[in-house]
């Protein structure tokens, strides 16, 4: 059965539009995974220590796989696109987070979703809301758009529309 799923992807280091392609090609490539839109592209401020500004978006995905195994599918992206395990918070090539798996609550040691954090970042909710706006949070029952209205204001701006991700398949 397959399960809708949003994924969230971050770059700030090295060249982080083509990283950001890339992780996007990188899903439409597996055969377990069917990338179903993408997102606008948006520019925010790191959070954490100084840091070059993130390029963010978020992928809409259907999956039939397990959480844990989306989970290290992700990582398998991050390292194969170069990704250097850093300290925590630091910069990074490119970083994929399972945002939220619609109707699902899952609390595994290694992997919680919805996101922890989700509910505090715009650079993750303002992509999220331009594809799922009306899809609720599992424990809350809020709707995306609800939570994105209660956030403070951030710097987090849009820099390209949403074809500019799915049109180029970039290897
Ligand atoms: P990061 O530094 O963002 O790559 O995340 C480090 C760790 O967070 C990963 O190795 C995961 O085990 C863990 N994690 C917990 N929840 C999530 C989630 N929703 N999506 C991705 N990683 C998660």
């Amino acid at each position: 059965m397959n399960h809708r799923v949003y994924i969230g992807i971050g770059s700030n280091l090295g060249d982080r539009e083509r990283n950001l392609f890339a992780a996007v090609g990188a899903l439409r490539r597996m055969d377990t995974v069917a990338v179903r839109r993408c997102s606008s592209i948006y520019e925010s401020a790191p959070v954490g220590p100084p840091q070059p500004r993130f390029l963010n978006a978020v992928v809409e995905v259907d999956t039939a796989l397990p959480p844990l195994r989306l989970l290290s599918c992700l990582k398998q992206i991050e390292a194969d696109l170069g990704r250097v395990r850093r300290k925590r918070w630091g910069p990074r090539e490119i970083d994929l987070d399972i945002l939220l798996w619609v109707g699902e609550v899952i609390a595994e040691p290694q992997l919680q979703v919805p996101h922890l954090e989700l509910h505090k970042r715009r650079f993750a909710l303002e992509p999220l809301c331009e594809l799922a706006p009306d899809v609720e949070h599992p424990v809350t029952g809020e709707r995306m758009c609800e939570l994105l209205q209660r956030l403070a204001p951030q710097d987090c701006v849009k820099c390209a529309g949403p074809d500019s991700l799915f049109v180029a398949d970039a290897d």
